[in-house]
């Protein structure tokens, strides 16, 4: 049994807390991401995992089995770091088969699989070439071949691919995505890179200093966050958030944006459920989930500046407190100067309360 319990996981170095009691169950065969800026503690909690460090406080449970006091070596458990550590004097080959060797599995055994793992990272022209002659990118390649050809139940990659370069990247998140399929592994996937999480994980983990933030799919983190430090993190760029006070209309309850006017009226649901309390609130919607609206029905901001990306124009509107991006196709004709009304999809809307941060009410 490959799944994987943290329960009330606590990680302090000294009276430094690296890790805020975690509690996370991960399912076997899923595919989690750990997901957070640099010192937010995922290397920390994947260590713990891996038998590298003990934790301060709490339990890790593979299946029903207490891993306290079990060394990395019993654990079962595969893993990739950053830094790929190939011995660069071997082969690919010989890097790919070292530990069914080392296990002494039989020469056609060792054979068939270093073939099967090099066709699926397409290392297969490579087999003979020396490691010390290859690029950082094959050689990450090799480095994860080397612990996936173990097959085991458990695989911990820790930033696998901040080292390759950006084409590489795209090319091995669908590699590492069948390789996870093929094998039906548990992987645990460390990353501070969003985007990696999102394509790749069946559901992601977010944490910021130490602590879980929010536990989710991919659509669910980004639709519904929990608060307002995924709603920012999540997504490229991040959610637009603008402070301001729930007000009855004619039309509704809307949020009075003080010197950005008036939101349009809230969906229903939210409405209700933001009327049920009092106090400042953060006005949220997706970047992409926006409309040019007719005067009167939407923001109005000015174009500060227009960034096209190719598929897509970002258009940075406003400033300071009250600045904006929203996302279009390339074809959208703005310009630096002009004001533009957007109007956030209803659907799409989310409210975060000011002083806590935390979503409020009718999300989903
Ligand atoms: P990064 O991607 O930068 O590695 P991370 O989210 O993986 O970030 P961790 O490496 O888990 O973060 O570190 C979490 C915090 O714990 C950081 O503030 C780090 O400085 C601290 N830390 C980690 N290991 C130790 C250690 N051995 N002694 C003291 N502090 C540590």
């Amino acid at each position: 049994m490959s799944a994987i319990h943290l329960q009330n996981l606590v990680k302090r170095f000294g009276d430094f807390t690296a890790l805020k009691t975690m509690d996370l169950a991960i399912a076997d065969g899923e595919f989690m991401a750990l997901l957070g800026p640099s010192g937010c503690g995922k290397s920390t909690t994947m260590n713990m995992i891996a038998g590298m460090e003990d934790p301060s406080e709490g339990k890790i449970l593979f299946g029903d089995r207490d891993m306290a006091g079990v060394p990395m070596g019993r654990r079962g458990v595969g893993f990739v770091f950053q830094n790929y550590a190939i011995f660069t004097h071997m082969t690919v080959r010989q890097n790919l088969s070292y530990g069914l060797r080392m296990r002494g599995a039989p020469r056609a055994e060792i054979d068939r699989r270093t073939g099967a793992i090099a066709e699926l990272l397409q290392l297969t022209p490579m087999l003979d070439r020396k490691a010390d002659r290859l690029s950082v990118n094959i050689l990450q390649r090799v480095a994860i071949g080397r612990s996936a050809i173990m097959e085991p139940a458990i695989f911990l990659l820790d930033e696998p691919l901040s080292n390759v370069d950006a084409a590489f990247r795209a090319v091995m998140r669908t590699e590492l995505k069948h390789l996870q399929r093929q094998f039906r592994q548990t992987m645990v996937y460390v990353t501070h890179d969003q985007l990696e999480a999102m394509t790749m994980a069946d559901r992601i983990a977010v944490m910021d200093h130490g602590v879980l933030q929010q536990v989710g799919t991919p659509l669910d983190v980004y639709n519904n966050p929990a608060n307002v430090f995924v709603a920012r993190f999540i997504g490229a760029p991040g959610m637009n958030l603008l402070m301001g006070r729930p007000a009855e209309s004619d039309r509704g309850l809307v949020v009075d944006l003080g010197p950005l006017g008036v939101t349009p009226p809230l969906p229903d649901e939210l409405a209700a459920a933001l009327r049920a309390r009092s106090g400042d609130v953060l006005y949220g919607f997706r970047p992409e989930q926006v409309s040019i609206a007719a005067e009167g029905r939407g923001l109005a901001l000015p174009v500060n500046f227009v960034e096209r990306i190719g598929a897509r124009t970002i258009v940075h509107l406003g400033q300071g407190a009250g600045a904006v991006k929203a996302v279009f196709d390339n074809d959208v004709r703005v310009a630096i100067g002009e004001t533009l009304v957007v109007s956030p999809v209803a659907a799409s809307v989310r409210v975060f309360d000011a002083a806590s941060g935390v979503a409020i009410g009718g999300t989903g």
